[in-house]
């Protein structure tokens, strides 16, 4: 029976994970843990890891060459 059911990420309050019973606020039991969720990433505690793109590459290169290029 445990599997059936989900904890909330914000207060480990177990929630049914049956799409049927859950929540609409699922994986959080409410809307309150939602928000509460949603400013530990706005205030920094969670980092959201952004992929580098070849522009970056090129910005990169230019700061690397800057350095390294000229005497
Ligand atoms: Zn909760």
């Amino acid at each position: 029976m445990e599997s059936k059911v989900s904890l909330c990420s914000t207060c480990r309050t177990p929630i049914p994970r049956e799409e049927a019973l859950r929540p609409p606020t699922f994986p959080f039991c409410s809307s309150r843990c939602k928000m509460v969720d949603l400013g530990k990433w706005l205030g920094g505690e969670y980092v959201i890891p952004e992929p580098i793109r070849p522009d970056d590459y090129e910005a990169i290169e230019a700061v690397i060459a800057a350095q390294t290029g000229e005497g």
